[in-house]
């Protein structure tokens, strides 16, 4: 049950709080639900939860029709193709995966004046071989300089996926080292550290993350099938009646 499970990550975010002697309440639960259906969702918003992320622009706008009667923030956590940028300014609360200037000019011109502005949080690559995206963090002086003069974005924060690992100090390390390279700018006004996955939300909240993206630990694994994929595709297509 996906209410039962919501319980479950919600005990273990308050255990870390507590443990990291961080405020209650300090950290936001953001359920990733990429790739589950929409009854997964209305059942995880039936038990209260409102902020989801999704990572494919497809899925994600079908779902928001679908669910357009729901009063949810919806995030948007998957690399950012230039292509799908006025799509994803005009339908999402939160940006997590910004990472370069040009991306973030064109989601600052296509966010939609009737809106507030765009949240943005910058993808910082802390563990060099695990991913492509991402800036190396002595980036983020520059681009935090020119992205935060951009209008119709609020730049919040910074967003990590680190490379996975087993042991409890190896996932904190990078989080700290990012958690100590922010607080070394002295220009920025960030409240937002996006860090922390089903595998690794204790460490995360110990670092100072203040919003954990879970998926699996709520939603159970995640079968990729392309079928599903295309079937969203088609859905998200239709037009409004
Ligand atoms: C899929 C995804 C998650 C959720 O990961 P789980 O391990 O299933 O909790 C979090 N963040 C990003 C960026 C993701 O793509």
């Amino acid at each position: 049950m996906i209410k039962d499970r919501l319980q479950q990550v919600r005990k273990q975010i308050d255990q870390a709080e507590r443990l990291a002697q961080r405020q209650p309440g300090s950290v936001c639960l953001l359920a990733v639900s990429k790739t589950k259906p929409i009854t997964a969702i209305i059942e995880a918003y039936q038990a209260g939860q409102r902020h989801f992320g999704e990572n494919y622009v497809q899925e994600a706008l079908g779902k928001q029709h679908a669910l357009g009667a729901f009063d949810i923030s919806w995030h948007f956590i998957g690399p950012i193709q230039a292509n799908k940028t006025k799509l994803i300014a005009a339908c999402f609360a939160w940006v997590h995966s910004v990472d370069s200037l040009k991306i973030a000019q064109r989601l600052s011109t296509q966010r939609p004046n009737q809106l507030p502005p765009l949240n943005i949080c910058l993808q910082v690559n802390i563990s060099h071989e695990a991913s492509k995206s991402g800036i190396c963090l002595a980036e983020l002086p520059e681009l935090y300089n020119k992205i935060s003069k951009l209008p119709g974005l609020c730049v919040r924060g910074v967003m990590a996926i680190p490379a996975p690992e087993i042991e409890y100090e190896r996932q904190c390390r990078p989080y700290r080292e990012l958690y100590q390279a922010v607080m070394r700018l002295d220009q920025a006004q960030f409240d937002t550290f996006s860090f922390g996955m089903s595998g690794d939300l204790q460490a995360a909240i110990a670092e100072g993350s203040t919003l954990v993206r879970i998926g699996t630990a709520l939603f159970g694994e995640r079968h990729y099938n392309n079928d599903d994929v295309n079937a969203l595709n088609l859905k998200a297509s239709e037009p409004s009646p």
